[in-house]
């Protein structure tokens, strides 16, 4: 298969030797292919030893201190917030919150923003293919303020209904909730031109860049986000740190999340009033190293370039349709053009339940995810409760994909006895 590259390949040799849990093998000497980067990536030893070093060199709660060691952990914390503003092309570091995950990140925007914002009465507009952390946030908001949600149609290849869009727009939503880049079918949607119709029509847009802001180039003036959220552990990061951008004029009009410690201007017994942004939105002890270490994983990133990483999951997911799509019974969820989507695939065996196909795999050491990936109003779209899915990162290959092949393989010829 030839596909046209505008940068040279990754060496995926040398990217592989950087993740030590990726030599191991199974009791039947199988080599691990983790194939469930969607749901959290491995860590590479660089950042593997960055945890190791903040808390032999750097521990120490932040912005509080006057000794050297709060103030070494408080310069390290803020240079990570810099390399994120960089990373995603923020205007400022004060526009990048931390947070937990993008899920703490919507529910933030969804409570501060939208319970300032959003009424009795306003429409809020999601997606069918949304996650449930862009779509139970604002369920929660909408029966707080009385608001209503319609969601976006999903066509029958997997892609926004544009024209449905056009129409929800005329009703004048107060906010616009899209994924960049679908867990589950794996559709990169056009934000930018989904964020213009929005402001069009007087909506504030936010963006959901789980799936995206890992894997692929991500300029949010660019694309006319009010707000995007990511998570660092599906980004080679550690579990504990993500990231809230917000447009430094909207996130000053809020008020706060999480209300405690360090988000505080002045405390009286019966008031409060507010730090400036975006300690506003960092109530109590952050998760320093996890963030430092964020800024670490986004070091890494950038030294390969987002347009390689981009480049090889779609060589890989072109590689991954054409060997999937030669299995008789397997149907793909989204897309058929790997230009189309990103490094995610969904997929349906017939006759064969997700949960069996996803153990038979295992029984090869191939770790793949099954179930509804958090994605319920999709799959019910598509008339399923379920599907396989294999997610791609940097450190995987084609031989991964044909060893994801032999499996299904396997558990269609165990089925089909
Ligand atoms: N949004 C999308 C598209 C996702 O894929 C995920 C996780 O799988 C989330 C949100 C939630 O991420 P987290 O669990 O890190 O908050």
């Amino acid at each position: 298969m030839t596909i046209e590259r505008s940068t040279p390949p990754l060496d995926v040799g040398a990217i592989r030797a950087d993740f030590p849990i990726l030599a191991s093998s199974d009791a039947r000497d199988q080599r691990l292919v983790y194939l469930d980067s969607a749901a959290s990536s491995q860590k590479p030893r660089a950042v593997i030893e960055a945890i190791d070093d903040y808390y032999r060199e750097s521990n120490a709660n932040i912005h509080r201190g006057v000794y050297a060691l709060s103030e070494r952990a408080t310069a390290r914390y803020e240079e990570a917030r810099h390399l994120v503003a960089d990373f995603i092309n923020a205007e400022s570091p004060r526009e990048c919150i931390f947070v937990r995950n993008t899920t703490e990140a919507i529910n933030l925007v969804a409570n501060a923003w939208g319970r300032r914002n959003v009424h009795q009465g306003d429409l809020i507009v999601v997606t069918e293919m949304e996650h449930h952390s862009n779509l139970v946030p604002w369920q929660l908001l909408a029966e707080q303020v009385g608001a209503r949600i319609e969601a976006i149609p999903v066509t029958p290849d997997g892609v926004l209904d544009l024209d449905a869009y056009a129409r929800l727009l005329a009703q004048e939503p107060k906010v616009v909730a899209v994924g960049h880049v679908s867990n589950s079918a794996g559709t990169i949607n056009p934000v930018a031109e989904i964020a213009r119709q929005a402001k069009a029509a007087g909506a504030v847009v936010v963006v959901d860049g789980a799936q995206a802001a890992p894997h692929l180039a991500v300029d949010v003036q660019a694309l006319g986000a009010d707000f995007y959220a990511f998570s660092g552990h599906k980004m080679l990061a550690p579990m504990g740190a993500g990231v809230l951008y917000g447009r430094l004029p909207l996130l000053e009009a809020m008020p706060p999340f999480l209300g405690g410690g360090g988000m505080i201007r002045k405390v009286e017994i019966g008031r409060s009033t507010w730090a400036d942004v975006p300690a506003r939105f960092e109530a109590g002890t952050p998760a320093v190293g996890d963030a430092i270490v964020l800024g670490v994983a986004i070091e890494y990133l950038k030294r390969i370039g987002m347009d390689r990483v981009r480049e090889h999951e779609r060589d890989l997911t072109a590689y991954g349709l054409a060997r999937l799509g030669e299995i008789a019974g397997l149907s793909i969820l989204g897309p058929r053009n790997a230009d189309a989507r990103g490094g995610v695939i969904s997929f349906d065996v017939a006759g064969i339940h997700p949960h069996d196909v996803a153990a038979i795999l295992d029984g090869h050491n191939v770790a793949v995810r099954a179930g509804h990936h958090c994605c319920q109003p999709l799959m019910r779209r598509f008339g399923l409760t379920a599907t396989t899915r294999a997610s791609f990162y940097v450190y995987n290959e084609p031989d991964d994909v044909d060893r994801l092949v032999e499996g299904i393989l396997d558990a269609k010829r165990i089925f089909e006895a």
